[in-house]
């Protein structure tokens, strides 16, 4: 064959040097500044500040904003790298470091005008101050079009008022991106995304919500009454929010299927460990071949789920149309997590049900993972709505 003219065949499925090189030094980090924490941080169900702080130190909250806005002008994909190694120590920070950057910081950095941009992506960046996406109401989540929120033009402000669920974050950000309805006649295009600062009057949050997993991440409701919201904190035009929040969600998707992927790997590393010196009629579970299955099936599913995420973040980096693969990514992931949740807890036995063994919070963290930011079901629509238009 002439292989001068030839097509190049090659996929190279290697990570770059400096990719390992992150992989290596997020994993050191998780290993020495979380790990002999995460049961302290679960059972108070504290956040986690002082992690948080050296996670921002590292460069970690503004991984993929350009060093002129004070970020660390990496790529989505090395996003990914860190989402995966901080979830498998503990799925919790993931979820935090998913809010925060994946969501608020994106949806700005994103969407914002340049003055917006200057003026909030910084702090953001650096963790000066934390934030939240305020989009999910309690009569509101897989439904977002239906929320209740309006906000309303008097001046040279907006008047915002309702109240968002499950807000990740809430109690200790300073900066919310909010969702609301400028324009109730038009459904979704009637929704528009604003900048809404802790400092505002009638900013409140409200319940602290007491969480089966993933409890070092702050969850409460946010109210919002009649709070006076500058012009100039609209983000893009009225009507767009809804378009935004859906852009914001294709990346977020991603993070969350890399947290996904971090925390089946736990949960292997975890099993695997374990089955190599638990010992059951003379020999370690190891040695059976109804444990070895178990393992490799789980390793098989976990290395398709990094492949599909990372094919995501590859496409997205190439500026290429990627709700599907978000989608994809994040559906499969979510669900490979949970199986090896499952089995990680098996393959302890009894001891899998005890918290002095990871497995037990993988478990419980691993539900959340088929819920937010699009459940399972969702993803299926939007999967199927995507295919079915080509
Ligand atoms: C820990 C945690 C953190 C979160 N953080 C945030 C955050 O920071 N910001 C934010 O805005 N939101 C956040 N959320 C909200 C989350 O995104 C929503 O819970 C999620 O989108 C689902 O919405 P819902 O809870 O209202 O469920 P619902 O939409 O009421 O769904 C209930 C069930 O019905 C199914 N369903 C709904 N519609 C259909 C349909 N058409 N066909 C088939 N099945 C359907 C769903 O899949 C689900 O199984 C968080 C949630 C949790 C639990």
């Amino acid at each position: 064959m002439d292989t001068a003219s030839s097509p190049d065949l090659t996929i190279d499925f290697r990570l770059s040097e400096d990719m390992e090189l992150l992989k290596g030094s997020v994993r050191d980090f998780a290993r020495s500044e979380i790990l002999p924490f995460v049961m302290k941080y679960d059972e108070a169900q504290e956040f986690p500040a002082p992690i948080f702080r050296k996670m921002a130190d590292l460069g970690f909250l503004g991984a993929t904003i350009p060093p002129e806005l004070e970020g660390a002008g990496l790529s989505p994909l090395h996003f990914v790298i860190i989402m995966e190694e901080l979830s498998r120590v503990d799925p919790s920070i993931g979820l935090t470091l998913a809010a925060h950057s994946g969501l608020c910081l994106q949806h700005i950095a994103l969407w914002g005008n340049a003055d917006q941009q200057q003026k909030y992506v910084p702090d953001l960046a650096t963790g000066r101050k934390i934030g939240s996406w305020c989009l999910t109401e309690p009569g509101s989540g897989s439904d977002a079009s239906g929320m209740k929120t309006t906000a309303v033009a008097d001046g040279d402000s907006y008047v915002l008022t309702g109240s968002k669920s499950f807000i990740t974050n809430g109690s200790y950000a300073s900066t919310y991106v909010v969702t609301a309805k400028t324009d109730q006649s038009k459904g979704n295009k009637g929704i528009s995304a604003f900048i809404v600062e802790r400092s505002m009057k009638g900013v409140n949050v409200g319940k602290k919500e007491n969480k089966l997993g993933m409890r070092a991440s702050d969850t409460v409701v946010m109210m919002f009454d009649e709070v006076r919201v500058p012009k100039a904190n609209l983000i893009g035009r009225e009507g767009e929010g809804f378009r935004q929040a859906l852009v914001v969600l294709e990346s977020g998707r991603i993070g969350i299927a890399a947290l996904s992927v971090g925390l089946a790997q736990g949960a292997l590393d975890a099993a695997a460990k374990y089955a190599k010196e638990r010992q059951a009629f003379g020999k370690t579970l190891a040695e059976f071949q109804g444990i070895q299955f178990k393992l490799a099936d789980m390793a098989t599913q976990i290395a398709a789920a990094r492949l599909l995420t990372y094919r995501a973040a590859q496409t997205k980096i190439q500026g290429e149309p990627v709700a599907r693969l978000a989608a994809q990514a994040k559906l499969f992931a979510s669900e490979v997590a949970q199986r090896a949740a499952t089995e990680a807890v098996q393959i302890h036995g009894g001891y899998g049900f005890i918290k002095d063994f990871p497995v037990e919070k993988f478990y419980r963290d691993v539900k959340l993972l088929t819920i937010g930011e699009g459940t399972s079901e969702v993803l299926r629509m939007v999967i199927a709505k995507n295919l079915l238009q080509e």
